[in-house]
Protein backbone atom coordinates (compact mmCIF):
# COMPACT_ATOMS: atom_id res chain seq x y z
CA UNK A 1 0.00 0.00 0.00
CA UNK A 2 1.48 2.93 -1.21
CA UNK A 3 -1.13 5.79 -1.83
CA UNK A 4 -1.83 6.72 1.64
CA UNK A 5 -2.20 10.19 2.89
CA UNK A 6 -2.24 10.46 6.47
CA UNK A 7 -2.16 14.26 6.83
CA UNK A 8 -4.98 16.60 5.88
CA UNK A 9 -6.77 19.53 6.74
CA UNK A 10 -10.47 21.07 5.68
CA UNK A 11 -12.35 23.64 6.69
CA UNK A 12 -12.63 22.42 10.34
CA UNK A 13 -9.15 24.13 10.97
CA UNK A 14 -7.02 25.84 8.22
CA UNK A 15 -8.08 23.68 4.97
CA UNK A 16 -9.95 24.95 2.19
CA UNK A 17 -12.16 21.95 1.23
CA UNK A 18 -15.05 20.94 3.60
CA UNK A 19 -14.67 17.50 5.18
CA UNK A 20 -17.02 16.14 2.27
CA UNK A 21 -14.94 17.67 -0.41
CA UNK A 22 -11.50 16.92 1.11
CA UNK A 23 -13.28 13.12 0.74
CA UNK A 24 -14.18 13.25 -2.78
CA UNK A 25 -10.63 14.55 -3.49
CA UNK A 26 -8.98 11.33 -2.25
CA UNK A 27 -11.43 9.22 -3.79
CA UNK A 28 -11.04 10.79 -7.19
CA UNK A 29 -7.00 10.73 -6.40
CA UNK A 30 -7.75 6.93 -5.57
CA UNK A 31 -5.99 7.10 -2.44
CA UNK A 32 -5.80 3.69 -0.12
CA UNK A 33 -5.74 5.40 3.00
CA UNK A 34 -6.52 8.72 4.80
CA UNK A 35 -6.90 10.11 7.81
CA UNK A 36 -7.80 13.73 8.81
CA UNK A 37 -5.64 15.54 11.08
CA UNK A 38 -7.34 19.18 11.22
CA UNK A 39 -5.22 21.67 13.90
CA UNK A 40 -6.16 21.11 17.31
CA UNK A 41 -9.87 20.24 16.60
CA UNK A 42 -12.29 16.83 16.15
CA UNK A 43 -15.38 18.60 14.60
CA UNK A 44 -14.54 17.72 10.73
CA UNK A 45 -14.24 14.14 11.58
CA UNK A 46 -17.82 13.12 11.83
CA UNK A 47 -19.04 14.38 7.78
CA UNK A 48 -15.42 12.88 6.47
CA UNK A 49 -15.80 9.37 8.10
CA UNK A 50 -19.36 9.52 6.47
CA UNK A 51 -18.08 10.60 3.20
CA UNK A 52 -15.25 8.57 3.35
CA UNK A 53 -17.58 5.55 3.58
CA UNK A 54 -19.60 6.14 1.15
CA UNK A 55 -17.01 6.63 -1.30
CA UNK A 56 -15.13 3.80 0.05
CA UNK A 57 -11.80 5.89 0.89
CA UNK A 58 -10.34 3.76 3.99
CA UNK A 59 -10.03 6.52 6.79
CA UNK A 60 -8.65 6.82 9.81
CA UNK A 61 -9.35 9.36 12.37
CA UNK A 62 -7.19 11.82 12.99
CA UNK A 63 -6.07 15.32 14.77
CA UNK A 64 -3.05 17.75 14.85
CA UNK A 65 -1.76 19.30 18.16
CA UNK A 66 -0.02 22.53 18.22
CA UNK A 67 2.95 22.27 20.62
CA UNK A 68 5.29 24.84 22.06
CA UNK A 69 8.64 23.19 22.83
CA UNK A 70 12.34 23.63 24.29
CA UNK A 71 13.99 26.88 25.68
CA UNK A 72 13.39 28.28 22.32
CA UNK A 73 9.81 28.02 22.48
CA UNK A 74 9.49 26.11 19.33
CA UNK A 75 6.10 25.69 17.60
CA UNK A 76 6.09 21.69 16.97
CA UNK A 77 3.17 19.60 15.79
CA UNK A 78 2.04 16.18 16.98
CA UNK A 79 -0.28 14.05 15.32
CA UNK A 80 -2.73 11.63 16.43
CA UNK A 81 -3.73 8.99 14.42
CA UNK A 82 -6.46 6.15 14.62
CA UNK A 83 -7.71 8.49 17.92
CA UNK A 84 -11.53 8.18 19.39
CA UNK A 85 -13.39 11.38 19.25
CA UNK A 86 -15.38 10.51 21.94
CA UNK A 87 -12.83 10.93 23.94
CA UNK A 88 -13.14 13.17 27.13
CA UNK A 89 -9.41 13.85 27.78
CA UNK A 90 -8.67 14.64 24.33
CA UNK A 91 -11.62 16.91 23.80
CA UNK A 92 -10.86 18.58 26.90
CA UNK A 93 -7.14 18.96 25.81
CA UNK A 94 -7.92 20.63 22.09
CA UNK A 95 -10.20 22.66 23.77
CA UNK A 96 -7.81 24.47 25.98
CA UNK A 97 -5.02 24.38 22.65
CA UNK A 98 -8.21 26.46 20.82
CA UNK A 99 -8.26 29.17 23.90
CA UNK A 100 -7.15 32.13 23.20
CA UNK A 101 -7.03 32.24 19.20
CA UNK A 102 -9.32 34.94 18.18
CA UNK A 103 -7.29 37.24 20.69
CA UNK A 104 -4.10 36.11 19.20
CA UNK A 105 -5.99 36.90 15.52
CA UNK A 106 -7.22 40.19 17.31
CA UNK A 107 -3.25 41.34 18.11
CA UNK A 108 -2.23 39.72 14.46
CA UNK A 109 -4.50 42.17 12.63
CA UNK A 110 -3.58 45.42 14.80
CA UNK A 111 0.00 44.39 13.74
CA UNK A 112 -0.99 44.68 10.36
CA UNK A 113 -2.81 47.61 11.01
CA UNK A 114 0.20 49.37 12.17
CA UNK A 115 1.65 48.64 8.75
CA UNK A 116 -1.26 50.21 7.05
CA UNK A 117 -3.34 47.15 5.77
CA UNK A 118 -6.73 47.62 7.42
CA UNK A 119 -9.42 45.04 8.36
CA UNK A 120 -7.43 42.33 8.69
CA UNK A 121 -9.50 40.21 11.26
CA UNK A 122 -13.02 40.58 9.28
CA UNK A 123 -11.14 39.75 6.51
CA UNK A 124 -8.86 36.18 7.74
CA UNK A 125 -12.17 35.77 9.29
CA UNK A 126 -14.68 35.61 5.97
CA UNK A 127 -12.10 32.71 5.32
CA UNK A 128 -12.10 30.86 8.13
CA UNK A 129 -15.04 28.41 8.64
CA UNK A 130 -14.52 27.47 12.06
CA UNK A 131 -14.01 30.94 14.06
CA UNK A 132 -12.24 29.61 17.04
CA UNK A 133 -9.77 28.14 14.88
CA UNK A 134 -8.81 31.33 13.29
CA UNK A 135 -4.72 30.88 12.68
CA UNK A 136 -2.32 32.52 10.43
CA UNK A 137 -3.20 30.50 6.87
CA UNK A 138 -6.58 32.52 6.81
CA UNK A 139 -4.96 35.77 7.26
CA UNK A 140 -2.22 35.01 4.64
CA UNK A 141 -5.47 33.76 2.38
CA UNK A 142 -7.00 37.28 3.01
CA UNK A 143 -3.84 38.96 2.33
CA UNK A 144 -4.00 36.94 -1.22
CA UNK A 145 -7.23 37.21 -1.73
CA UNK A 146 -7.20 40.98 -1.16
CA UNK A 147 -4.56 42.13 -3.68
CA UNK A 148 -2.18 42.99 -0.63
CA UNK A 149 0.52 39.93 -1.52
CA UNK A 150 0.85 37.73 -4.92
CA UNK A 151 1.16 34.60 -2.71
CA UNK A 152 0.55 32.97 0.44
CA UNK A 153 4.30 31.57 0.59
CA UNK A 154 5.23 35.85 0.06
CA UNK A 155 2.50 36.58 2.89
CA UNK A 156 4.45 34.16 5.80
CA UNK A 157 7.96 35.30 4.91
CA UNK A 158 6.96 39.11 4.79
CA UNK A 159 4.59 39.23 7.41
CA UNK A 160 3.77 35.74 9.36
CA UNK A 161 6.68 34.44 10.82
CA UNK A 162 9.30 35.61 13.91
CA UNK A 163 9.85 39.50 13.95
CA UNK A 164 7.53 40.21 11.24
CA UNK A 165 4.44 42.96 11.79
CA UNK A 166 1.22 40.19 11.67
CA UNK A 167 3.30 37.37 13.95
CA UNK A 168 2.27 36.94 17.70
CA UNK A 169 3.63 34.78 19.60
CA UNK A 170 1.20 32.04 21.50
CA UNK A 171 1.67 29.28 24.21
CA UNK A 172 0.29 26.33 22.46
CA UNK A 173 0.07 23.04 24.58
CA UNK A 174 3.26 21.14 26.54
CA UNK A 175 4.83 18.18 24.23
CA UNK A 176 3.85 15.97 27.16
CA UNK A 177 0.42 16.58 27.46
CA UNK A 178 -0.45 16.62 23.68
CA UNK A 179 0.84 12.87 23.82
CA UNK A 180 -1.03 12.27 26.62
CA UNK A 181 -4.42 13.12 25.16
CA UNK A 182 -3.34 11.49 21.79
CA UNK A 183 -2.57 7.99 23.91
CA UNK A 184 -5.56 8.20 26.66
CA UNK A 185 -7.88 8.36 23.48
CA UNK A 186 -6.68 5.35 22.13
CA UNK A 187 -4.48 6.84 19.02
CA UNK A 188 -0.68 6.85 18.06
CA UNK A 189 1.29 10.16 18.27
CA UNK A 190 3.64 11.28 15.40
CA UNK A 191 5.92 14.19 14.83
CA UNK A 192 4.47 16.00 12.41
CA UNK A 193 6.74 17.21 9.73
CA UNK A 194 10.16 16.85 11.45
CA UNK A 195 11.97 19.03 8.67
CA UNK A 196 10.67 22.35 9.17
CA UNK A 197 11.29 22.52 12.21
CA UNK A 198 14.49 25.14 13.16
CA UNK A 199 16.46 22.74 14.94
CA UNK A 200 19.93 21.12 15.34
CA UNK A 201 20.78 17.69 15.72
CA UNK A 202 21.34 18.22 18.90
CA UNK A 203 17.80 19.52 19.00
CA UNK A 204 15.88 17.26 17.62
CA UNK A 205 17.22 14.45 19.03
CA UNK A 206 15.83 15.79 22.65
CA UNK A 207 12.32 16.63 21.11
CA UNK A 208 12.30 12.93 19.83
CA UNK A 209 13.66 11.58 23.67
CA UNK A 210 11.11 13.45 25.12
CA UNK A 211 8.46 12.85 22.64
CA UNK A 212 9.11 8.54 22.90
CA UNK A 213 9.44 9.43 27.16
CA UNK A 214 5.66 10.86 27.06
CA UNK A 215 4.35 7.71 25.20
CA UNK A 216 5.08 9.29 21.54
CA UNK A 217 5.63 6.35 19.28
CA UNK A 218 6.20 7.85 15.08
CA UNK A 219 7.63 10.49 12.86
CA UNK A 220 6.49 11.86 9.98
CA UNK A 221 8.81 10.47 7.01
CA UNK A 222 7.46 11.13 3.84
CA UNK A 223 5.82 14.20 3.69
CA UNK A 224 4.82 17.79 1.65
CA UNK A 225 7.71 19.64 3.34
CA UNK A 226 10.41 16.96 2.78
CA UNK A 227 12.20 16.82 -0.17
CA UNK A 228 14.20 13.77 -0.44
CA UNK A 229 17.43 14.53 1.64
CA UNK A 230 14.87 15.03 4.95
CA UNK A 231 12.72 12.22 3.81
CA UNK A 232 15.92 9.87 4.06
CA UNK A 233 17.46 11.43 6.94
CA UNK A 234 14.06 10.61 9.02
CA UNK A 235 13.86 7.62 8.09
CA UNK A 236 17.33 6.77 10.02
CA UNK A 237 16.09 9.21 12.70
CA UNK A 238 13.02 6.68 13.10
CA UNK A 239 15.06 3.56 12.52
CA UNK A 240 17.91 4.39 15.11
CA UNK A 241 14.52 5.76 17.88
CA UNK A 242 12.75 2.73 17.20
CA UNK A 243 10.02 5.13 15.79
CA UNK A 244 7.40 3.81 13.07
CA UNK A 245 7.42 6.18 10.04
CA UNK A 246 4.03 8.07 9.18
CA UNK A 247 3.18 9.37 4.89
CA UNK A 248 1.15 12.37 4.68
CA UNK A 249 0.85 15.30 2.54
CA UNK A 250 -0.41 18.15 4.57
CA UNK A 251 -2.56 19.29 1.92
CA UNK A 252 -4.75 22.67 2.80
CA UNK A 253 -6.23 24.35 -0.41
CA UNK A 254 -6.05 23.47 -4.15
CA UNK A 255 -3.31 25.34 -5.83
CA UNK A 256 -2.00 26.99 -2.39
CA UNK A 257 2.00 25.00 -2.70
CA UNK A 258 2.89 22.12 -1.37
CA UNK A 259 2.22 18.46 -2.41
CA UNK A 260 -1.61 17.31 -4.06
CA UNK A 261 -3.37 15.22 -1.28
CA UNK A 262 -2.61 11.41 -1.68
CA UNK A 263 0.61 9.69 -2.53
CA UNK A 264 4.08 10.96 -1.13
CA UNK A 265 6.96 9.65 -1.77
CA UNK A 266 7.28 5.83 -0.52
CA UNK A 267 8.65 5.30 2.39
CA UNK A 268 12.32 3.91 2.16
CA UNK A 269 12.45 -0.12 2.96
CA UNK A 270 14.20 0.49 6.30
CA UNK A 271 10.73 2.29 7.69
CA UNK A 272 7.89 0.42 9.77
CA UNK A 273 4.54 2.21 8.62
CA UNK A 274 3.04 3.62 11.46
CA UNK A 275 -0.54 2.13 9.38
CA UNK A 276 0.20 -1.27 10.24
CA UNK A 277 -0.20 -1.42 13.82
CA UNK A 278 -3.56 0.89 13.33
CA UNK A 279 -5.40 -1.66 10.69
CA UNK A 280 -7.75 -2.69 13.31
CA UNK A 281 -8.89 0.97 13.65
CA UNK A 282 -9.42 1.60 9.79
CA UNK A 283 -12.36 2.39 8.85
CA UNK A 284 -13.52 0.37 5.55
CA UNK A 285 -16.50 0.24 3.55
CA UNK A 286 -16.14 -2.97 0.54
CA UNK A 287 -17.89 -2.58 -2.24
CA UNK A 288 -19.91 -5.24 -3.28
CA UNK A 289 -20.89 -5.40 -6.85
P1 LIG B 1 -1.18 28.85 13.26
O1 LIG B 1 -1.62 27.54 13.86
O2 LIG B 1 -2.26 29.88 13.25
O3 LIG B 1 0.12 29.36 13.79
O4 LIG B 1 -0.94 28.56 11.70
C1 LIG B 1 -0.07 27.55 11.30
C2 LIG B 1 -0.43 27.18 9.88
O5 LIG B 1 0.06 28.16 8.98
C3 LIG B 1 0.23 25.88 9.41
O6 LIG B 1 -0.53 24.78 9.79
C4 LIG B 1 0.18 26.06 7.92
O7 LIG B 1 -1.13 25.79 7.46
C5 LIG B 1 0.42 27.53 7.76
N1 LIG B 1 1.84 27.86 7.51
C6 LIG B 1 2.82 28.02 8.41
N2 LIG B 1 3.97 28.38 7.80
C7 LIG B 1 3.69 28.44 6.48
C8 LIG B 1 4.45 28.77 5.30
N3 LIG B 1 5.73 29.14 5.39
N4 LIG B 1 3.82 28.74 4.10
C9 LIG B 1 2.51 28.40 4.02
N5 LIG B 1 1.75 28.08 5.09
C10 LIG B 1 2.33 28.10 6.29
MN1 LIG C 1 -2.35 24.47 8.71
MN1 LIG D 1 1.73 21.31 10.92
MN1 LIG E 1 -0.77 20.06 9.05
Amino acid sequence: MTNVDLHLHSTASDGALSPSELMQRAAEREAELVALTDHDCLRGLEEARAAAFVLGVPFLNGVEVSVTWGTKQQSVHIVGLGIDPDSTSLSQGLASVRQGRIDRAREMAAGLARIGIEGAFDGAMAWCGNPEMIGRAHFARFLVGSGHVKDVRTVFRKYLTPGKPGYVPHQWAVLADAVGWIREAGGVAVIAHPGRYDLGRTLMERLITEFKDAGGEAIEVACGSHGLDDMHKFALLAQRFDLLSSAGSDYHAPGEGGRDLGRTDDLPPICRPVWIPLADRILTHQQTN
